[in-house]
């Protein structure tokens, strides 16, 4: 009850807006194949998937929390790999 209470005020998007949007958005591609954070420069147009030697269409550019990023590659130095599921 509390938690539908808190969504009809509006703090969902108050929340996402202060510790998202306006704190560390980030943007990147991500690869659709394996799943893994593909090297990206939108400014050039440029995305490229080492794992999977993918381009274009194959690489999806997202919106996530710096963070994120940095936690994934901080587990990628530790050997443990995670995939983010794009469609
Ligand atoms: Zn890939």
């Amino acid at each position: 009850m509390e938690l539908n209470a808190l969504i009809s005020h509006g703090a969902n998007s108050m929340l996402k807006e202060r510790c998202f949007i306006a704190a560390d958005k980030f943007n990147t591609g991500i690869c659709r194949q394996c799943g893994q954070i593909a090297e990206s420069n939108v400014e050039l147009g440029y995305t490229f998937c080492r794992l999977c030697n993918t381009s274009g269409d194959s690489i999806k550019q997202v919106d996530i929390a710096y963070t994120s990023k940095l936690l994934t590659h901080e587990l990628a130095a530790m050997g443990i790999r995670t995939n983010f599921n794009v469609e």
